[in-house]
Parts: structure tokens; C-alpha cells; sequence
């Protein structure tokens, strides 16, 4: 009998809707600021937040400066006298309370921890991360939890799924898989590890890049079926 598929999880865009968890907590942080029109709010800051996390793969600016600049160049846009560096605090504050889980991923996990091993692995805040898995009550599921802070390394480089491997009991190359919606962090990330991926693309982005998926599925119920197959 073959061992239990060893499941290698992205949280954010996989299991939790990372779009609805952002956007609540950035309506918290308008009503915070007294701003009345908080719907234009939020889709401004969407766009401002695009953009900076574009300057930042270009290498103009750091992950911390991120953190508030995106907040400076909002509050121009409608002249908010605030600090930056402590709105960036209570976003991050209001969004480790946020978890929305992606339609179709309580079915999933409740039919599939049972079947398979479990694992979540996420780029991310160990505060942030851990909370909010906690709020959405995903800890059952899984049994163990890899957050890059911790670990000291993040996807998609090859000492994070080192790590990973190394603190799995019984853990086998040939009995492992990493599922995620990211090109560039699960699927390169899988690919540099050695490992077979499912690249889970409920957002139906394009493919783009050199590092092709094993398998694509923009569906739980195909990556159920998908994972008992292996
Ligand atoms: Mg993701």
C-alpha cells in the first residue's frame, strides 16, 4: 500500500481569499481615517499597492518601505494628514484578524486531511499567518504549519522546502506534491525542490514564464481528484 500523499499547501489565493481578507481590513483602516468615500478608498489603494509591489520585484524598494510608503502616496491622493508607519501597524494588526476562506475550501480540507498529509506553506508574517489560520480554524487540518519568517527563508528558494522536508516525519521526495496559485513562488519553488506541482488557478491568470506546472486546476473538487490519483 502506498503511504499518504504528502501535501505541501500555499495558504493565501489557495485556501483564503487573500483579495477579500485585504480589502476588509483596508475598509477598517478608511473608517479609521474618517474617509467618506471608502469604496473609491480601497480601489485606489488596490491600485497604489499593485504598483509599489511592481517598483519592489524591480529592486527600487524594500519590503519595509513598502509597508508604508503605499500608505504616503494613498494619503496625498486625498490629502490625509497621518502617520504612515503607524497605519501600516494597524493594517497589519486588522488584517492578521482577517481569514475568508476561497468558496469550496472547507469541502476540500474536510474530506482531504483524512486522505492525505496536510502541511501549509506560506511567504508570511509568523504572527500574521498563524493568527489568522487559527480564525479560520484551519489548524485541524494540518499537521504542521511552515512560515517563511520563521524559517528564515521563503519561497521559491530551495532552503525553505529543505527545511520543510527536514522537519516532516517520514517524509518522502516520491510521496510529495506542492500545490499553490503562485508561478513564481509555489510552482518555481516546487520545481527547484524537485517535486511534481499543481498549480491551483482559480483566478485563471495566464501562464507566464519558463517553469511549467505538472498539473493546472482551477477547481477543488479536480485537485481532490487530482491528489487521490497520485
Ligand atoms: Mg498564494
Amino acid at each position: 500500500m502506498k503511504e499518504r500523499l504528502i501535501v505541501l499547501m500555499d495558504a493565501d489565493d489557495t485556501l483564503l481569499d487573500f483579495v477579500a481578507c485585504e480589502r476588509s481590513a483596508i475598509t477598517r483602516i478608511a473608517q479609521f481615517l474618517g474617509i467618506d468615500k471608502i469604496k473609491e478608498f480601497c480601489d485606489d489603494y488596490h491600485v497604489v499597492n499593485d504598483n509599489i509591489w511592481k517598483e519592489f520585484e524591480q529592486g527600487m524598494l524594500s519590503v519595509e518601505q513598502i509597508a508604508y510608503m503605499r500608505f504616503d502616496r494613498i494619503f496625498d491622493m486625498y490629502d490625509v494628514h497621518a502617520d504612515s508607519k503607524k497605519v501600516s501597524e494597524l493594517y497589519k494588526e486588522y488584517l492578521s484578524q482577517e481569514a475568508v476562506l476561497l468558496e469550496g475550501a472547507r469541502e476540500f480540507l474536510d474530506k482531504s486531511y483524512r486522505e492525505f498529509r496536510l502541511f501549509i506553506v506560506t511567504n508570511g508574517i509568523t504572527y500574521t499567518q498563524e493568527r489568522r489560520f487559527k480564525l479560520a480554524n484551519l489548524n485541524r487540518y494540518f499537521e504542521k504549519i511552515f512560515v517563511s519568517e520563521q524559517i528564515g527563508a521563503r519561497k521559491p528558494q530551495k532552503e525553505f522546502f529543505d527545511y520543510v522536508k527536514s522537519h516532516i516525519d517520514g517524509y518522502d521526495d516520491s510521496r510529495a506534491v506542492v500545490v499553490g496559485d503562485s508561478l513564481t513562488s509555489d510552482i518555481a519553488g516546487g520545481y527547484a525542490a524537485g517535486l511534481p506541482t499543481v498549480w491551483f488557478n482559480v483566478a485563471h491568470k495566464p501562464f507566464k514564464g519558463e517553469i511549467q506546472p505538472t498539473y493546472e486546476t482551477d477547481d477543488f473538487d479536480d485537485l481532490y481528484r487530482l491528489l487521490s490519483n497520485f
